[in-house]
Formats: structure tokens, sequence, C-alpha cells
């Protein structure tokens, strides 16, 4: 079995308050709640999952809504985007529904031939749906409003920016598998052909730009995706080769993970697919129980009493 990296696994974000988080997620862009836990190290904060139907690896985006947190800055050594993919022919009525919900957002554009439109989330996130020019053909979560023609597939791609490229499009080619396939302006596109989907990251220079802070409506980590074990650890080994730190392995629960910063200054972790979010619960109930790790569960009673109510 061939050792590579399956493009993007999950991104994590920091969101502000924990009902508007969910509301916007799963009714706005109608995504999945797949899981519904704890921050493993502060287990008064809900960690939320949004994905497709099962949760699969290139559609999972997760939270830590921490009320009242201080809103971050967007900048260098940051995820500043993230991208997902939509159906051709979908962007107005993503317009329509974004005006709807007095989202902000900007006129469709083309980069690399795709059209795109660009939004915020509610704690200020920055978002962009692309009609692929590659068909994609990842079964969506439908709900009542979203039909299968608009309905969100997954990840298209992450943009990071950073004041000088070099060391962190090292880390994407020699140890990650990516290869630059295009360049626009300051942008450049690195893409893995290990897979169709997820598969993107961009790279935007930007000499000038102030370092961001990660706090609020920013991104926190993204998460590399590999199928199993052997496999992270394989990618252990060529991340310690290549100089830099990284973690031991932790289990997460519905994957396992290990975490570097790349020297563009982003927290990267890469994540395997095994076991999933079907481990403690049945694909039909998922997101639907608060899910606590075996640590926390004789503490359910004041937790559940703590987290802020979603309904
Ligand atoms: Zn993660």
């Amino acid at each position: 079995m061939k050792k590579e990296i399956l493009g993007i696994h999950h991104i994590t974000a920091i969101a502000g308050n924990a009902k508007k988080n969910f509301n916007f997620y799963t009714q706005v862009l109608g995504l999945r709640l797949v899981k519904k836990t704890v921050n493993f190290d502060d287990p008064n904060t809900y960690h939320f999952y949004y994905g497709d139907e099962h949760g699969t690896p290139g559609t999972i985006l997760t939270f830590f809504p921490w009320e009242g947190i201080q809103a971050g800055r967007r900048g260098t050594r940051q995820v500043t985007e993230i991208g997902y993919s939509v159906p051709a022919g979908s962007l107005d009525f993503w317009l329509k529904r974004l005006e709807k919900y007095n989202v902000i957002y900007n006129k469709p554009a083309e980069k690399f031939g795709e059209r795109y439109l660009t939004f915020l989330d509610p704690d200020g996130l920055k978002f962009e749906l692309t009609e692929s020019a590659t068909a994609d053909d990842r079964p969506q979560w439908i709900t009542d409003e979203i039909s299968a023609e608009n309905a969100i597939h997954g990840f298209h791609h992450i943009t990071i920016t950073t004041n000088k490229m070099e060391l962190t499009a090292k880390v994407l080619t020699d140890i990650l598998g990516y290869k630059l396939a295009q360049t626009e302006v300051n942008r450049s596109r690195f893409v893995t052909d290990a897979v169709s989907q997820a598969a993107i990251v961009d790279l935007v220079e930007a000499p000038g730009e102030q370092v961001g802070h990660v706090a609020g409506g920013s991104v926190h980590h993204v998460a590399f995706r590999v199928k199993d074990e052997e496999t992270l650890m394989y990618f252990r080994d060529k991340v310690v080769e290549a100089g830099l730190n990284i973690t031991e392995k932790i289990d997460r629960n519905y994957f396992y993970s290990l975490y570097f910063r790349e020297p563009g200054g982003v927290l990267f972790e890469i994540a395997t697919d095994n076991p999933g979010f079907e481990v403690d619960e049945s694909l039909e109930e998922l997101g639907t129980n608060l899910k606590l790790p075996a640590q926390y569960e004789s503490n359910r009673s004041v937790i559940e009493a703590i987290l802020p109510k979603l309904d």
C-alpha cells in the first residue's frame, strides 16, 4: 500500500457563541452536525464537528466555541480562507441565501478558471464557495432548504497566507507530496494527485502583511489525511527527518493524530481515517448525543449543566 497524504482531513477553527455557530453551519450552510463533544482539554466548552452524512475526511470542519472570546485578526502565519466545493451553477442560489440570512459576502469572481464567492461566518471566518471545474461526485448532506443541486460537497482548498512561502512550500512538496500546479499573481496552487477532491493548498505570498492573531473567527489548525496509523507514523518519521518538532501519536477518539508547526507558522496535524465518527454513535444518530471522552463521563451532569443550550 502506497503511503500518501490524502488531501485535507479536517479544519479546526475558533468561534464565539455556540448556538450561533450551530445554527449557521447546520441551517444556513446545511452541513450535518456529525459529532457533539467537548474540548478534551477544557470539558466545559463544546467541540462541534460538521461534515457530510458520515463525517468523511475532506468534509469535516470543527469548532471550539468560546463565549465572549476576542476576535482574531487575519494575517500571515495562518490559514486565511476555507474553500468549499459546490455544484456548477449553484452560486446564484448561494448569493440569494447569504443575502436572506444577512451574511457578509462579495459578488462572485474567478480564479484559476473557476467561479467562486466569498463570505464570512458570524465570527468573521472567511470562506469561498467554488464551482469546481472538475466534477465533484462526493454525495452531499441534503436539508429541507438545500437540495443536491446546490449543497456543499466538502472542501475544495485552503489558503495559507505567508510573508515568504519558500519553507511552507517545501513542507508541502517534500514531506506531504504536493506539487506546484499553477500560479496567479501572488497565489501559488499546490495539489496532490493522491485524491481528486480536497486536494488543494494555496499559498498566498504577501511580504508586507502583518502576522495574524489566532482567536475568534480564525482557523486554529488544518489536518492532513492518512489512511491508517502505520501511514501516520511513516509521516512522523519524515517530519522528524526534516528537522521539525512533532508530537507523539494522540488518540482523538475519532482519529489518531500528530501535530507539528510548519516553518511558516501554521499548526499542521496529520490524522487517520480510522476509527471514524460511527465508533460511538450509529450513522442515524451522529451528532444527536453529547459524547464525552471516558475521563469526563463521571462529570456528565455537571458538564451538561454548564454547556450552552442549542435549541
Ligand atoms: Zn484537529
